[in-house]
């Protein structure tokens, strides 16, 4: 956005700004080597704290997530949170998706936004104030501190594109079979802590990563607590069982991989980034 189209944005909410006091506003923050995008979200913020009006009112364009298309917008999404990621990034509070009926998109909650709240899956929020950006030509959305998240009672439907595979499971990646997450985020826990809450009580979960290979192309796939237990007929009661056993963990992978590895799938799965989450296993061979 120019200086102009940073005044218009403020005439629509009631309030006259000159181009040049937003100009000269642009160029000091530039001095600071800021990226240009932040400069205008800089320069937005500031004049709105000036003017008393609510940032939001200058950028909200309520959307549906098949609709966004380009970069460095402001949007505002029903959706609901379709899973939550393991995240190991310093920075960032909470990854993962988010879907509306008209698609699914990767969401990235910046620690520094603030957001009181935590998403928890399966709920619907009011997201406000997302910003769109680009990773390898897919659109995902971010929250940053102009961001405003609230719970709503609404049961908003995520679809994404579903895709059928067919293929041999060829290899079990590390960090399957038997994990515990933290109760409060859903991180899986290292070494007995969450990046976000420090030590905690974990709770148990199962789950698999996995390279599926359809003699084209290998798929990395990924294996909720349910479809594990359906594959290879171990449910987290009986992992627990089995690790406490053995007074070790891996056993439950050595024994995931027996039953999965140079088997033939066909599964239904959602595609998430570069992998694919399996939905529903439509047959085994
Ligand atoms: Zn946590």
């Amino acid at each position: 956005m120019n200086s102009n189209e940073i005044s218009e944005k403020f005439r629509n909410a009631g309030v006259t700004v000159a181009p040049d006091r937003i100009e000269k506003l642009m160029e000091n923050y530039k001095k600071f080597s800021v990226p240009q995008n932040e400069v205008e979200r800089t320069v937005m913020r500031t004049l709105a704290n000036e003017n008393g009006i609510d940032i939001t009112a200058l950028y909200t364009k309520t959307v549906k997530i098949g609709d966004l298309k380009s970069e460095d917008e402001w949007v505002t999404l029903m959706a609901k949170v379709v899973q939550l990621w393991d995240n190991d990034h310093e920075a960032v509070s909470q990854v993962g998706l988010i879907g509306d009926e008209t698609g699914i998109v990767k969401i990235t909650v910046w620690k520094k936004a603030e957001i009181p709240l935590l998403l928890e899956e399966g709920k619907s929020y009011l997201f406000k104030n997302l910003v769109t950006n680009k990773y390898l030509d897919r659109i995902q959305v971010a929250a940053t501190p102009n961001t405003e998240i609230e719970e709503i009672k609404e049961d908003i439907q995520a679809k994404g594109k579903e895709v059928t595979l067919s293929g041999a499971i060829v290899d079990v990646i590390n960090g399957s079979g038997l994990i515990k997450r933290c109760p409060e985020c859903k991180r899986a826990l290292v070494k007995g802590a969450c990046g976000n809450h420090g030590k905690v009580e974990g709770i148990y979960d199962l789950r698999l990563k996995a390279v599926l290979d359809d003699g084209k192309a290998a798929y990395s796939i990924l294996a909720q607590a349910e479809i594990v237990t359906k594959l290879t007929g171990i449910t987290v009661d009986k992992a627990k069982e089995m690790a406490t056993e053995a007074l070790d963990q891996s056993v439950v992978n050595v024994e995931i991989v027996k039953k999965v590895i140079g088997r033939y799938f066909t599964f239904k799965c959602a595609p998430i980034d570069t992998n694919y989450l399996v939905k529903e296993i439509i047959e085994v061979i």
